[in-house]
This record gives structure tokens, sequence and C-alpha cells, in this order.
């Protein structure tokens, strides 16, 4: 039989039918036999193990007992009716009580008979007692049927199913009839020199025991074998996407680098660059030299100085008849990278444009004829950049920064502004740990710039509960008064804007009546106000206008004032890790010991707590994010709802992290070794590209 077999709706299963279809769709999105075959149990109770009835305790979950049966009565009134009954093993003696089919119960009791009992045990009096267990008359011969002396598999189910028989039991038996019926159906996907070199469990096997496991090792290969596969057949799909890019589209070649370059490097550079950010210009410089179009993400932790990568790159590009851009997500974003990119190539230099959404359109007109004939070489800008009015004359070289507000779209789009695609640059905001970025940008290249600028002070970190304000604000006034400038940031969070603009507007007044006019002149950013005036009161703080600014988190990411050297957050415990770690970036900037203080409540969750102290203890990104992760796990990070990597069926990127390297080992050496997948032993890696098939190949055919 083909492989489609299990595209079979689920109707045709024996023991299903149309009612039944109906309801395992409706309950759990179940509609064909692979998705039943899908349909893992959550968990398997052991039933391999018996416990002696002195070995009982009301905690366990569940135990299996074998005893014999002593005794057994009627209790209780009219009421309270009930069957109670005394079984007994070489140590013990347990209470077995039913408040319902009593009858039936009474007629299958037979005193003296030992029998396998199985249930949740509680205690009694004093004494282990289990109500309605399951129970079958003991024989050797039970022990050996299925379903016991195995893992038995638990199945979610719903009220609504259970009207239909189909509780777990109920789902258990439709799995057994599948397997049992079209079980040796399902083809292995592998390579078969994989699954010797990582003893992998061959596929048929794996689904077999991921339902119906022989032992708990066998269910632990199992879940192996299928974490592995589903894993490697999304790093194959990403780095095929990748060759396929590589073989499809050309890159400009930036044969030289001349002049621009050389006289920003010799002569305007005001700073040493880093041996990271060395090692990555090289990586781009080696990249924009094949012929190949460049899809590179740059990460580096806040501060490490991608801004000037990302500039110096663009003037390699420069420097070879090209132009640049630098796309960011929001207006203040966009603003920065322009007075950052203006102050570093200086005056009369090279000409540089700012184009956003309040771009005047008299500017507008001029720049996009600056653009289209040459003249303008770098512009800057938010999404405003990819309408189609904006063309350029030649474009090279794009940065994108903060990726994960672009869709995959916006990103095309981009491309398609020169015949030959520029070479992209990807920037993130914060790190991501190494295993999510392998899978969600899994078809780029990565560089990182894992070191800060030499002579920064790390950044301090304290946690203030709310009675030690008055102390921060001594400590503010002090750092004031050695002309330091200062950041307050509210929480603003979208379900709750009146509450948290109140939450504002209080901490406002709070800190007007504690540092007053004139001697202290304050700053108000928040993100429902005009564009021109926002724009207004940020350039009050960069000009020292102010000492505070108490802003909500527009100012989260970008923001480049080295004089800043406080970072208060207020609510800090409703921040996620990421996010206090991009704050906290806005500081430590200059050459002045910077100062992060986190105010929060007492009241603390668990996962607040450790964020807050993992603040305090490092202000290493990379680490953040791996903490992050774990807290949150993968759907919860920033970016990965679109991706779909939060899909996974088996495998989990957070507890699979080593396995998931080894599948990308795995998929990269093949490529290396065989681009086309050409090799016999690789053929039957061409079905998971087949369409239609689709996802569902993966899963099983
Ligand atoms: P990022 O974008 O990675 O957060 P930026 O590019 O904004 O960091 O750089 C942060 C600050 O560090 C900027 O003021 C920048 O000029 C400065 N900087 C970058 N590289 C170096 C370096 N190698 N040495 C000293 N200062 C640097
Ligand atoms: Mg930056």
């Amino acid at each position: 039989m083909n492989p489609q077999v299990f595209q079979t709706p689920i109707e045709f299963l024996k023991g299903v039918g149309l009612s039944r279809a109906d309801v395992l769709k409706k309950e759990l999105g179940i509609t064909t036999f692979e998705d039943l075959l899908r349909y893992f149990p959550y968990k398997h109770i052991d039933r391999t193990r018996f416990y002696k009835i002195r070995d009982i305790q009301p905690e366990l979950p569940y135990v299996q007992v074998l005893a014999r049966v002593t005794h057994f009565e009627i209790a209780g009134d009219k009421r309270t009716k009930r069957l109670v009954a005394q079984a007994k093993d070489e140590t013990g003696i347990m209470e077995l009580v039913w408040f319902q089919g009593i009858k039936w119960i009474e007629k299958y009791l037979a005193i003296g008979k030992v029998y396998v009992l199985f249930g949740k045990p509680g205690m009694f009096n004093g004494k282990p007692q289990m109500a309605h267990p399951e129970m079958e008359l003991y024989s050797p011969a039970v022990l050996k049927q299925k379903g016991n002396l195995t893992l038995q598999p638990a199945y979610s189910s719903t009220e609504k199913l259970k009207q239909f028989s189909l509780d777990s039991k109920g789902i258990q038996k439709l799995t057994a009839i599948l397997l049992d019926q079209y079980g040796n159906e399902i083809k292995e996907n592998l390579p078969l020199y994989l699954l010797n070199q990582f003893k992998l469990m061959g596929r048929a096997e794996a689904y077999r025991n991921m339902h119906f496991p022989d032992d708990a090792a066998m269910l632990n290969e199992a879940q192996h074998r299928l974490k592995f596969e589903e894993l490697f057949i999304i790093q194959l799909k990403l780095l095929k996407n990748k060759l396929l890019r590589i073989q499809k589209f050309k890159g400009h070649v930036f044969e030289s680098v001349g002049h621009y370059f050389n006289t920003f490097y010799n002569e305007r550079l005001p700073f040493q660059l880093t041996n990271s950010q060395k090692k990555v210009l090289k990586e781009i410089r080696q990249d924009t030299q094949r012929g190949v179009q460049m899809n590179r993400l740059l990460q580096g932790d806040v501060g490490s100085g991608k801004t000037v990568v990302a500039l110096m790159s663009m003037l390699i590009a420069i420097d070879n008849g090209f132009q640049a851009c630098i796309m960011a997500p929001t207006e203040i974003l966009a603003n920065q990278h322009y007075q950052t990119i203006k102050s570093l190539v200086g005056e009369g230099f090279i000409e540089v444009a700012l184009l956003t959404g309040s771009t005047k359109k008299k500017d507008r007109n001029i720049l996009h004829e600056k653009l289209e004939d040459g003249r303008l070489k770098i512009l800057i800008g938010t999404h405003a950049l990819i309408e189609d009015k904006v063309q350029f004359q030649n474009l090279g070289f794009v940065v994108i920064d903060e990726q994960h507000r672009f869709g995959v779209e916006q990103r095309a789009r981009l491309w398609r502004k020169n015949n030959i695609p520029p070479h992209i640059l990807v920037m993130t905001a914060t790190p991501i740990p190494r295993t999510l970025a392998m899978t969600l940008y899994g078809d780029l290249d990565i560089s990182v710039i894992d070191e800060l600028p030499a002579g920064r002070k790390p950044i301090q970190t304290v946690h203030y509960y709310e009675n030690q304000r008055l102390r921060m604000f001594g400590f503010m006034k002090q750092e004031i008064a050695k002309g330091r400038q200062i950041y307050v940031v509210y929480p603003l969070i979208q379900e709750s804007e009146k509450l948290d603009l109140k939450n504002l507007e209080d901490g406002i007044e709070i800190i007007r009546r504690e540092f007053p006019m004139p001697d202290y002149q304050i700053s108000i950013v928040h993100g429902k106000m005009p564009a021109k005036d926002k724009d207004y009161e940020m350039q009050r703080f960069v000009k020292h206008e102010t000492q505070i600014m108490v802003a909500t988190t527009v100012i989260e990411v970008g923001v480049n004032i080295p004089n800043a050297s406080v970072m208060i957050i207020e609510n800090a415990e409703r921040f996620g890790l990421s996010q206090l770690h991009q704050l906290r970036g806005r500081v430590g900037r200059g050459a002045e010991q910077s100062y992060c203080i986190l105010m929060s409540s007492h009241k603390l969750s668990y996962d607040g707590k450790i964020r807050l102290e993992t603040m305090v203890r490092t202000n290493n990104g990379f680490e953040i994010s791996e903490i992050d992760l774990q807290l949150r796990g993968p759907g919860n990070i920033e970016g990965t709802q679109q991706s779909g990597i939060t899909d996974l069926k088996v495998a989990d990127l957070v507890a699979d992290q080593q396995l998931l390297i080894q599948a990308r080992k795995c998929v990269e050496d093949i490529f290396a070794r065989d681009p086309q997948l050409t090799l016999p032993e690789h053929q039957v890696l061409h079905l998971a590209f087949l369409k239609n098939a689709g996802l569902s190949w993966d899963k099983i055919s």
C-alpha cells in the first residue's frame, strides 16, 4: 500500500465511523490516520511495577498492587451506601471502596482470590485505601496481555470525547488498531548510515514505541529518534533554502576596499576596533567578494558596537560604486542611526540622509532625485524605505536593524530594489541563544560580536524595593550633581494602557515634587505623544537641557546618549528579561561608571525574582537570553511566533539543544558532501521537499 494511506480520513479507521470522526476532529483536530498516529500520549503509566502495600504513599499518582481479597461487605445507609473490601499481601492490608456499580462488583469479587489492582492510592484512618480501582483476577496469563505489565499510554481526552467512549482507554484502542493495521507502512525517512551512526531507532518502531513502548528505555529511544528527525528536517529545509538562494541569486562583487573605507578608518574612526568587530568585518568582506548574495545576521550585545561595523561595511559598498541603506523599525531608532552615522562620518565626507514617515514632501522629492542619480550614498530610515517610490541608482548593501519587527516580505521588497539583490546584513537588538538562532535564522550566516569595547565599566545593577525609594532619590541627586543624566522608565503594556498612563503620570508627579524646577529639568516621552513633541523632548535631553528623562519603553532600543549613566526601571518585575537588558543597555555608553536600579514591589512571582536576580548578577546578554529562553520557553521569545518553530511536536528547543546542534551539523555535512542530494543514500531525503506532501511528509508518509 502506498504511504498516502496516512492521509486517509480518520472515519475509515476500524472502530471510528462518522460520528466519532466528527468529535475527534472538533475536539482534537484529528482528521487523518496521520493525525491520530501523531496524537502522542502525554504520559505513560507504569504498569510494570508492583507495589507492596507497605510501600504505598498517598502522594503517588497511581499504584499497581497484587493482593488477595480477604473480606468485603456493604456499608453505610441508603445515602452513604458503599462496598468496602479488604485486600492483603504479605506486607499489609489495604482497603478498597466502591460507591457505584456495587452490585456488579459484589458479584465479581471472590474471597480468597488474588487480583491485580490499579488506581490512585489514598489514606483512610491511617490505612492505605483505593477507591474504584481497576481490577483483574490474577493469573500469569493476565500479565501478558497488552496493557498489563507495560507502560500504558495516557491520552488527554475531553468530556465530549468521553460521551463517545473516547476516554484515554478508547483512544488507546484506536491507536492500537491503527498501528496493528498500518504500522508497517511507516517508511524510514533518514539515511540508513545516520541511523547507524547515531544509533537511532527505525521510524516505524519509533512510532509504535511512542504509544506502546516495550519499556522505559524503548520509549526514550523512540522520543530521541523522533526529536532528531524533527530537528533534522527543519535544518534540512533551512539549509536547502540557503543553498538554493546561493545558487539562484548572484551577488554584487565588492572588489576592493578604497578611498571611503580607508579614509574613514585612518582619519575618522575615533577609536580602535575590537577584535570581534574586526572579525565580523572580515567575514562581511569575504561574503561580499564571492559573487553570491550575502545574508548575514549580526548578533552582539547592546553597546558592542554593531553600528560602526554596519557603517564600515557600507563604506566598502560605496567604494565599489554602490549605495547603501539602513532600515530601522521605528522613527526614533532611524533618527538615532542617522545621528550616530552622521557624527561618525563627520562633515564633508559622504552624503547621508534620513527618510521616515514624517519627512516632508519637498525634502522627499529632493531625496528621491539624489538617490536616483547616485549622489546620495547612504539612506537611513524606517519602512518608508521600501515604498516603491524610493528608487536607488545602484543599491548594493542593506542593513536591517531589529529584524524581528520586519516580516519576511518586507525584507524581500528591499531585495528587489536592484537587478541583483543587495547584500543583506541583519542586526538583532537582543542576543538570542545560539540554538534558537540556528532555527529562527537558520538560513542566514551568523556573526557574533562577543566583546565590549575596551575600557567600558560594567554597569552596576541593584534591585530596590519600594521602601528604598528615598535612598534612590538621594542617589539620583548625587549623580545629577556630578553632571550625569538619568532615565526613569515605566512599563507600558498594551492591555492596560490607561493604568500604565496613570502609573506614569503619578510617577512624574512624584519626581517633579522631588526634583523641583528650576534646579532640575525633566523630559517626558511616552507613546501617546505626537512624534514632534517626542522629538522635542528627546532633543532637550540629548542637549543636556534636562537631567531626567521620564519615559515609557519607547526608548527601549537603540537610543544612545553617553552622558546618561543611570537607568531606573519602575515596576521592573513587569518587564521581560530581554526588555530589561535592552533598557539597561541605554546606559554604560560613556566613560563614566553607570548604574541600573530595578524598582519593584515586595510581591514578586518566582519567575520575577529570577529575572531580577539574573539582571543583578550579569551584564552578559547571551547569558541572559539563555535564562529568558528557559523561563519563557521558545514560544514567547520575540520573533518565534511567526516562524512556526514553536509547532515542534516532540522536540523542545530548550531541552534538546544538544540534539539540535547535532542535527544541524549532520545536515551541514550532508550538503557539504552532496549539495544536490544525488548520492543513493540521500535519495530518501528528497521526499522532504515534495510539494503537497508538505509538512505531512515530515510526519509520516
Ligand atoms: P550597538 O548598536 O551594538 O548597541 P553601538 O554601535 O550603538 O552599539 O555602539 C555603542 C557605542 O560604542 C557608540 O557610542 C559607539 O561609537 C561606541 N563604540 C563602538 N565601537 C567601539 C570601539 N571599538 N571602541 C570604543 N567605542 C566604540
Ligand atoms: Mg544599535
